[in-house]
């Protein structure tokens, strides 16, 4: 992108929230230190900024969150990271030959906004029409978890759900629907705790203005 020395251009990007690529940015060597490796450098950099701040990480109630810190990032709200960690893909054959349309709805999203470090919390909304294959429906909402367990933009996050569920099932035939509240817009900035962000992608079938009508009567039932 070239704007390696343009300081202000990096700021206007994560003020206002686009991300740019669907792959999640990540270096060559991401994965050159392990987990353990990472959570001890992670627990440094977290001490680094309490005693920036000025907090007394002699005080018992403050001790131990460095190190809790950085094993809630590296294990948790970031483990989706990790390529290790993405949800084997079991799917069964359709035997059944349901061909209609399969939608799960409020599957929970928590993730983390790639420009702050704040929540994203919300729900998706997922559907698809199965063709050769169907997964189970723990596997969608895994599937969401997974991707969500990132530093995220919420156009990324529902580009990458859309992508995985295609591979997983073998066909075109998938929508997802994200509405999500941004903790960095709702408690901070502009203040804004009513605003929440829709994003959607519609793909294959779905793409028709009729199929995706009727995913959408689903989402209001
Ligand atoms: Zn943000």
């Amino acid at each position: 992108m070239g704007l390696e020395n343009n300081k202000e251009a990096f700021d206007i990007i994560g003020d206002n929230h686009i991300g740019t690529s669907s792959e999640t940015p990540m270096r060559d060597d991401a994965f050159k230190l392990n987990e353990s490796e990472k959570i001890r450098l992670i627990k440094q950099d977290v001490q680094n900024i309490m005693n920036t701040l000025g907090l007394d990480l002699t005080d018992d109630s403050l001790k131990g969150t460095p190190n809790r810190v950085a094993k809630m990032f590296v294990n948790e709200i970031f483990g989706g990271l990790d390529p290790q960690k993405k949800p084997k893909a079991s799917t069964f054959e359709n035997k059944y030959q349901y061909g209609e349309m399969l939608v799960e709805k409020n599957i929970t999203v928590y993730s983390t906004c790639e420009h702050h470090f704040l929540p994203i919390v919300g729900r998706a909304h997922v559907a698809y029409i199965s063709n050769v294959t169907v997964v189970g429906l723990s596997k969608m909402n895994r599937i969401v978890d997974y991707f969500s367990k990132r530093p995220q933009v919420q156009e990324r996050l529902t580009m990458q759900i859309t992508d995985a569920l295609k591979k997983v099932l073998e066909t075109e035939d998938v929508a997802v629907v994200i509405d999500a509240t941004h903790l960095c817009v709702s408690s901070r900035g502009v203040k804004d705790v009513n605003s929440s962000t829709v994003t959607s992608h519609f793909s294959g079938q779905f793409a028709q203005e009729q199929t995706k009508n009727e995913f959408l009567k689903y989402l209001e039932l």
